[in-house]
């Protein structure tokens, strides 16, 4: 008899596609799989093994019987196997499924690979007969054996199924009987080969109806996570942008307090309102760095903090930080040294606002949480010893140390010390101003930078805070000795504010906050110069177009029409007497920070609100001095 194996080719070539995806996209670690998996395996071993019996049977007067009673007897084991990986597979859906009914499966393979064995013997069940197959007296047993293994396990799924979904249940009796009813089919045949056929088969059922839906399942909830992170990311921008826009509000009118407040202190000799001026700007500026920490935190947050490393000297950054904490220290009658390696080099490349910001919070905490004593900062620079030659493009380590002899802080707090809103022993600290803000911005910004920050502290006694921040090297010279420099410096700096004088010079100012305008002219005032205001963009174009201007100030925000519109409404005009005049952007929206980004949109320069007059009076004068140029 020849058989055809056609079937059995397409079903090893199915299950080669089955084994190849359940391998790679496919590919989980459940149980569920593994068993999938394996089954798979046990039908492709029998194909082969079915393939070539098929073979041996039909060059039956080739092949000596004994040879076809083992190969075929192979066939009936491998078979038996399959069936045991298909009924655990079925198994691990019922969870619930008694030992008995474990047992009994078990039992009733056990009686089947017997009966194969026993066969070998005595040929109950088949056998050869001059190179021909036989049925046995008993083949009819070994069908019952495998009918009975089927009917059991339907009972197990029947009675079990509360516990498993309906529609797993359905597709498992599918999977059940696809290799029975293809098995019945070959019977009818005779010669073409179906059960291997319908075992790849219901292989495919149990991977694409029971596996995909776990995997399914899985990708469904990966998308949910997606979708999830998505919603946070956008909730956490909003909360970015409400922070941008409530620094806007909460800056102008600042802006316009400080202002005015500035004029008061300037212009009015009366002692006690000069004092009640001075409590308004210390207030007013405490105020403003809170927001400042908000502003910077959420810019962070939002990865819209940008390094914006630039040229700078090193002294004037220590003199700053120096100039704006002294008074606080001497209130409180503390020792105040900044002190340097004279050696070290004296221009670097890096964000010196970063910088500055990363001294000015830690000499602030020093004097904060100091009673009594000292605070001190030193500053140090660690060469790289691989690079630069003549102190040029060298690089190496900025070392900034500030230590003071303050509370300190306990050890079981110092790793949460760089966490948000960490305040320690607050009642203590009651009467001490803070957000528990200020160290953890200066971490991120220290990590920003690629530093490192470290604390010692003992608790009473004091806190040393060092930070190393890498940075490069534009200038070789050294540095000299701060405390000296500082002398040199304070004998032949000049008084106050330098006002410079230019009358004739007209310059246009436009904000929607009346408030601002007046402190803008007020500002200005010394330098003689004209100043006009626009309260809107709609003004400013109209303005532009009777009167020449040198300098056009312009406030970003504002209703209807804002500054930038109005800024490229001037200069694409090119009818308009202005439309070459330096516009300089007024921003009170600290959080887009993109100096560059103005820039890029053509304005000359760009000033953030508060305004502060020194940085004011420098900005006009430059421009001034470059439109002259030009
Ligand atoms: P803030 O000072 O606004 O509370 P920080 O983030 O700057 O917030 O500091 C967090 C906490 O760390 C402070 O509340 C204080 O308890 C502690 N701390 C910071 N610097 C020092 C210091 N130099 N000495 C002692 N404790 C400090």
């Amino acid at each position: 008899m020849y058989y055809n194996i056609s079937y059995d080719i397409a079903a090893i070539l199915i299950l080669l596609v089955i084994v190849a995806v359940m391998n790679t996209v496919l590919y989980t670690e459940s149980a569920g799989h593994k068993l999938v998996r394996r089954y798979v395996y046990a039908v492709i071993a029998c194909a082969v093994i079915d393939i070539i019996t098929a073979y041996t049977i039909s060059y039956g007067y080739l092949v000596p019987d004994s040879l076809n009673m083992i190969l075929n007897s192979l066939y009936q084991y491998s078979s038996a196997f399959c069936v045991y990986c298909a009924m655990s597979t079925i198994l691990n859906y019922y969870p619930g499924a008694s030992k008995t009914s474990v047992l009994m499966n078990r039992i009733l393979l056990f009686l089947l690979v017997s009966f194969v064995t026993i066969n070998l013997f005595t040929g109950w069940m088949f056998y050869f007969e001059n190179g021909a197959y036989v049925h046995g007296r008993l083949y009819l047993i070994a069908y019952a054996l495998s009918l009975t293994i089927i009917f059991h396990m339907l009972y197990v799924v029947l009675v079990n199924r509360a516990d498993t979904p309906r529609r797993i249940t359905r597709i498992i009796i599918l999977f059940l009987y696809l290799p029975t009813i293809f098995t019945v089919i070959q019977m009818l045949t005779n010669n073409i080969l179906l059960i291997v056929f319908g075992e790849a088969f219901s292989a495919l059922v149990m991977l694409f109806a029971l596996e995909t839906p776990d995997y399914r399942k899985l990708l469904k909830t990966m998308n949910e996570l997606e979708c999830a992170r998505e919603e946070a990311n956008v909730a956490n921008r909003t909360k970015s942008d409400f922070l941008a826009s409530m620094s806007h509000e909460i800056r102008t009118p600042i802006n316009g307090i400080l202002g005015m407040n500035t004029m008061i202190l300037r212009e009015c000799d009366d002692p006690k309102i000069t004092e009640y001026a001075e409590n308004i700007r210390i207030a007013g500026n405490g105020l403003l760095s809170i927001i400042n920490d908000i502003l910077d935190l959420s810019k962070i947050e939002s990865g819209r903090m940008e390094i914006i490393p630039q040229d700078y000297e090193l002294y004037s950054v220590m003199n700053d930080c120096y100039q704006m904490n002294r008074m606080r220290a001497a209130e409180k009658g503390l020792e105040f040294v900044f002190e340097n390696d004279p050696g070290m080099p004296e221009g670097y490349f890096g964000d010196v606002v970063r910088i500055r910001q990363i001294m000015n919070n830690l000499v602030s905490n020093g004097i904060k949480y100091t009673v009594a004593g000292s605070v001190r900062l030193k500053a140090g620079f660690v060469r790289d010893p691989d690079t630069g030659e003549d102190g040029k493009n060298e690089h190496g380590i900025l070392v900034i140390s500030v230590s003071d002899t303050g509370i300190g802080i306990r050890k079981e707090d110092i790793d949460r010390l760089f966490e948000r809103f960490t305040r320690f022993e607050e009642n203590r600290n009651r009467n001490i101003e803070g957000t528990g803000l200020g160290l953890n911005i200066t971490w991120q910004l220290v990590n920003m930078m690629k530093g490192t920050i470290e604390v010692e502290s003992e608790y009473a006694k004091g806190s040393v805070f060092t930070v190393r921040i890498p940075q490069k090297v534009t200038s070789g010279k050294p540095m000299g000795d701060f405390s000296l420099r500082q002398k040199e410096h304070v004998s032949t700096a000049p008084g106050d504010t330098a006002y410079f004088r230019a009358r004739g010079k007209r310059i246009l100012v436009v904000d929607d906050v009346n408030m601002n305008l007046l402190v803008f002219k007020g500002l200005l005032r010394e330098t003689e110069m004209s100043i006009d205001s626009a309260n809107s963009g709609a003004e400013a174009i109209a303005m532009t177009k009777n009167t020449k201007y040198d300098i056009i100030f312009m406030d970003h925000l504002m209703p209807e029409m804002d500054g930038i519109e109005a800024f490229h409404r001037i200069r694409d005009d090119s009818g308009n007497i202005n439309h070459d005049t330096p516009v300089v952007a007024l921003t009170a929206n600290a959080i887009v920070g993109m100096r560059a980004s103005y820039l890029s949109e053509g304005f000359a320069d760009y000033l953030t609100k508060p305004v502060e007059q020194k940085e004011l009076l420098t900005v006009t004068e430059r421009q001034l001095k470059d439109h002259n140029e030009d």
